[in-house]
């Protein structure tokens, strides 16, 4: 790095000496003690740019709702672009490589900066202001971040919804959280097959009651587009109007929401995540010291999406708001070849690389010479996360590139790391199958699940559990539903009010945890969270199902896959191979229109009856553990037992 930047990045974060001294034990403890943790969250307060420097660091006083730094007035989009104008202007901020449309092209600071403000001036013609939702609905394009990046500098709050959901997804996004306007585009392109995005934008403004007032469309010549007159507008055209556009950034109150993030829970209705301004620059920032120790001059590469929240921390906020290069990539990760990430690490001398085990699993599968064709010099680690990182991948990645594999362990409402190694503030030895210790800020618990007891002996089984106030960053709120984001993050544990993050976990002596999966319906396909409630919905709606319960079962490559169990409405429909295959077909067909390919079930398979306890409470559980070839456990509440040997049967067939 320029040895003038290293001392501007110095200048501005005067604490970065004293911090790596200390211990990672005293570093964590101060972070949550009552009586340190203002002081210790001050000081990672400078790490960012106020306009009005908060002179309170919580107010706690309304639990489990944390207001962090409520009297601070800053600008997320400020952070990242404009104060680092005067050292990085001509410096790489964004780099968008697609592998799909074989386009490349970096974007310095300055010229971000510009077409933001163009991006911003747009908005505003639509009349967007502060408070007002802009919803994107985009593939992994520079338009998707120049969006992102205009609709905070404004002070309105983003919405990004994954692009491989369909419309019916969109649709109940949309009338969550009613936009003024949509950004989104012609088409995406995954292994070189073209996804046209607008009929299902245009099927999900028709399935929503609510109708934003304008949309924007990024015609990148993918698709033929039907554009509806009065409504729907190019953006070239109007960013040709404002190609000298000056937009100021608006201040906003700490606590002024920045986005929202939907992300499925236990029920069909997917939760908005709600994030705040001032807490989520503080909790990146500080996250680029501590943890990924980044700086102007690396360069970023996370190969997540815009539309999860690994995608909206790591490929956009945090490292521009370090002053970095951050690269967005469009593609898969095998094509042209498996060297193709490798080659952008050589090319961009990428210095920190963030992914999911799924694809390094993908990866596994290629020629390993791939892996030792490039020069990977400047690479300092890979951070992994989104799902469990199973032993073998682990050592098999990091003996292939030889960097540190750094786990890391979050969720879409924590936006940073509840778990990892903090090796910025302390050098720690990683251990194999956990994601480490509790990051700062994060009062973690071991809490049985039946008595709400925190179990404190080394390699006990418990739900994990955080300790309020939440650290900032965190989600403040469920959009639009406090009730919801009291009854169902602090509620679900008997007689203690803590947050509950759904999982099981353990803890050995050494503090370093291990995580053992989800309590709850949710399962993770390929680090994807969905709800088995919203999947079981989407089948439920074809007419030919009268019930159907969808599970998640291990799966090499994914992690998990989702299965589905279905009843039919009349037994002779499914009575032959062809019938039943047509009918898998059609389900499937009706789950990728509605949710997305992304939710679509390995398998449909049809059954006469579900396993139910005799209250009528289907056995999950149960279920999962057949469809998973093991022992289903204790089943004398069990209604009909022969359900779970029809069950047993279809899975061994395959
Ligand atoms: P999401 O909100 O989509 O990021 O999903 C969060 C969930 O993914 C967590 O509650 C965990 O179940 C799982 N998860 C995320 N990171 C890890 C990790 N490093 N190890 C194990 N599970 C993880």
């Amino acid at each position: 790095m320029n040895a003038e930047l290293q001392v501007a990045w110095c200048r501005r974060h005067p604490k970065q000496e004293t911090t790596t001294m200390t211990t990672f034990a005293d570093f964590h403890a101060r972070s949550i003690s009552d009586s340190e943790r203002n002081a210790f969250w001050a000081e990672q307060a400078k790490l960012v740019d106020w306009k009005i420097a908060p002179t309170e660091v919580v107010d706690y006083s309304n639990p489990p709702f944390a207001r962090w730094f409520p009297d601070g007035v800053t600008n997320l989009c400020h952070n990242a672009l404009d104060r680092h104008l005067p050292a990085l202007q001509d410096q790489p901020a964004l780099i968008a490589i697609s592998t799909e449309t074989d386009t490349e092209r970096t974007y310095t600071y300055g010229e971000l900066h510009a077409e933001v403000q163009r991006m911003a001036a747009v908005l505003q013609s639509f009349g967007v202001q502060k408070g007002d939702r802009v919803q994107i609905y985009m593939p992994m394009v520079a338009e998707a971040v120049f969006a992102m990046l205009a609709s905070v500098r404004l002070g309105a709050i983003h919405s990004v919804v994954f692009g491989g959901f369909a419309s019916g997804s969109l649709a109940s996004r949309i009338d969550d959280a009613q936009p003024k306007v949509i950004v989104s585009t012609d088409a995406g392109s995954r292994g070189g097959r073209v996804v046209a995005y607008k009929p299902l934008l245009d099927e999900a403004l028709q399935l929503s009651s609510h109708k934003p007032g304008a949309v924007l469309m990024v015609n990148r010549g993918l698709a033929p587009m039907q554009m509806q007159a009065g409504r729907d507008h190019d953006w070239a055209a109007l960013r040709a109007l404002h190609l000298d556009a000056q937009v100021p950034c608006t201040w906003v109150q700490s606590t002024d929401p920045s986005y929202i993030l939907y992300t499925s829970g236990t029920t069909g209705k997917p939760k908005g995540v709600q994030r705040d301004t001032g807490g989520y620059t503080v909790a990146l920032a500080s996250s680029m010291d501590h943890i990924f120790h980044g700086k102007p001059g690396d360069t970023y590469f996370c190969t997540s999406d815009i539309g999860w929240v690994v995608g909206h921390s790591y490929i956009i906020y945090a490292p521009l708001i370090a002053g970095m290069a951050t690269v967005l990539y469009e593609g898969l990760p095998v094509r042209p070849d498996a060297g193709i990430w490798w080659s952008i690490v050589e090319k961009y001398k990428v210095t920190h690389m963030f992914s999911a085990p799924t694809a390094i699993r993908v990866l596994k599968k290629q020629d390993p010479s791939f892996l030792t064709k490039y020069d990977l010099s400047s690479l300092q680690a890979l951070w992994l996360a989104g799902e469990p990182l199973d032993e073998p991948t682990a050592q098999w990645i990091s003996s292939a590139i030889g960097v540190p594999i750094v786990d890391n362990y979050w969720q879409t409402e924590t936006g940073w790391p509840i778990m990892t190694l903090c090796n910025g503030v302390e050098k720690q030895a990683s251990r194999f199958g956990s994601p480490g210790k509790a990051v700062y800020g994060y009062n973690v618990k071991l809490i049985d699940e039946a008595t709400g007891q925190e179990l404190t002996g080394a390699n006990e089984k418990g739900v994990l559990a955080i300790e309020g106030p939440l650290p900032p960053g965190c989600l403040q709120t469920v959009w639009g539903d406090d009730e919801r984001f009291v009854n169902t993050y602090w509620k679900s544990i008997p007689g203690r009010m803590v947050y509950s993050t759904f999982d099981w976990g353990i803890r050995d002596a050494d503090g370093y945890y291990f995580i053992l999966g989800r309590t709850d319906d949710v399962i993770n396909v390929a680090g994807h969270r969905l709800g088995t409630r919203e999947i079981e919905e989407s089948i439920s709606g074809h007419p030919a199902i009268a019930e159907v319960a969808v599970v998640g079962v291990a799966d090499k490559l994914k992690g998990q896959a989702a299965m589905a169990f279905a009843v039919v409405r009349d037994p002779r429909s499914v009575e032959t191979a062809e019938q039943r295959s047509k009918l898998e077909a059609e389900v499937m067909k009706q789950v990728d229109g509605q949710l997305g390919a992304v939710a679509r079930p390995s398998r449909v398979l049809f059954v006469t009856t579900l396993p139910k306890t005799r209250s009528g409470k289907l056995l999950r559980r149960a279920l999962q553990a057949v469809a998973e070839n093991r022992d289903p456990g204790d089943l004398t509440t069990m209604e009909d037992p022969g359900a779970l040997q029809q069950v047993k049967e279809l899975v061994l067939q395959g």
